[in-house]
């Protein structure tokens, strides 16, 4: 149970759970679906808004629980529509959220963790170390606080919206939050955003990537590569120290082999300029994958680059020719656009940067 000044988040509890929480303190079952659907279908974030409730219960509820615990300290807008939101939790600590608005729908990437514990030497998150795993009414938020800012407080979505747990952190690390924030998200009478429209990404989390093949209302599947070689994954990601190539491939065929009709699995591979993206890279990459029997499409992301990080985005060609020669494997291969680069949104740039020149804070 999560815990703001002794008091419990209640945006962190599932529909039944809150049941149970009222139940608790004396009041009748339909409490809790009211006040279940005016926290996540109405995107309420205090008890004083709602106003239905007796005024009894509102400050009983004030008393022993929260109905918010994340802060919005700053938030920016890019030029391409690309929002980002700098969030403190209750104890203080950075949590950073990403709106994308897409021609058919819009995309939010939340983060699981504040920093994280991984040590990818392209992305800028790694800088921060892990401050702590977020709680599932911190993830939860997250999408609550960026819908209402872009829609208004409890307006639909008009055009759906799609999750991405690609934020900082690393979501295998933090997994029993990270289930149980989807399942309360994707309560019909909540936000209603189903598994389905979810997609958490891994830098391979061998035990966990196991364990969500065997769950059968799961989010979407992407894995972080990076490079095609031991040795080169080693330097960029030191988690393929811990669970090397082979193991991590194995694991995902097995869970291709789980796949059912409409699940999507990818592989993300992030182009460094002169280090991860050369034409034997692109071989290497379909040698290894068609060793291991996987099928899933590759999407390659040009590196978004951050002054500390000594790394250079790969140029345009360089980028299709490697996809060229993917596709020419018989693997489809898919160029990421890069979004909200210039305020810092965009993938491994999140590290709660505040003053950037020319930061255009809305
Ligand atoms: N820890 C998880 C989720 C966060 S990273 C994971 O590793 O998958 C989300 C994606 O952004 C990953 O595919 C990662 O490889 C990519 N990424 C990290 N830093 C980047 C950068 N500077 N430029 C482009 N992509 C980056």
């Amino acid at each position: 149970m999560i815990e703001m000044d002794r008091r419990i988040n209640l945006t962190g509890l599932s529909q039944a759970e809150l049941i149970s929480f009222v139940e608790e303190i004396g009041e009748p079952a339909y409490r809790g679906r009211q006040i279940f659907a005016a926290l996540h279908h109405r995107r309420l974030q205090s008890f004083d808004e709602m106003t239905d409730l007796p005024k009894a219960l509102r400050e009983r509820l004030n008393e022993t629980a929260t109905a918010s615990t994340l802060t919005v300290e700053s938030r920016y807008l890019s030029e391409d529509g690309t929002r980002r939101f700098l969030m403190k939790t209750y104890d203080n600590l950075p949590v950073e959220t990403v709106f994308i608005p897409e021609e058919h729908r819009d995309t939010i990437c939340f983060s699981s963790q504040s920093g994280c514990p991984l040590q990818c030497t392209f992305c800028l998150t790694a800088q921060l170390g892990l401050l702590r795993s977020l709680t599932p009414g911190e993830i939860v938020e997250q999408i609550v606080i960026a819908l209402n800012d872009v829609y208004g407080v409890g307006v639909a979505t008009p055009r759906g919206t799609n999750l991405v747990g690609m934020g900082a952190g690393e979501p295998f690390l933090n997994f029993d939050s990270l289930m149980k924030a989807v399942r309360i998200m994707a309560d019909p009478q909540g936000l209603f955003i189903v598994p389905h429209r979810v997609t958490v990404s891994t830098a391979g989390v061998v035990p966990r990537i196991r364990e969500l093949a065997t769950i059968p209302d799961r989010p979407n599947l992407a894995i972080s590569l990076a490079a095609p070689t031991n040795d080169l994954r080693d330097e960029l990601m030191p988690i393929n120290r811990k669970w090397p190539l082979e193991e991590l491939l194995a694991a995902c065929k097995d869970f291709q082999a789980t796949l059912k009709a409409g699940e999507r699995f990818t592989f993300e591979y992030v182009m460094l300029d002169g280090v991860n993206d050369s034409d034997e890279h692109a071989r290497q990459l379909a040698n290894l994958l068609n060793r291991h029997d996987l099928h899933a499409r590759v999407n390659l992301i040009p590196h978004n680059p951050a002054d500390p990080l000594p790394y250079q985005p790969s140029p345009a060609t360089r980028v299709e020719m490697f996809k060229s020669i993917l596709e020419s494997k018989g693997f489809r291969a898919f160029v990421r656009r890069p979004r909200g680069r210039d305020i810092f949104a965009a993938c491994g740039q999140l590290a709660a940067v505040r003053q950037h020149v020319g930061l255009r804070a809305i």
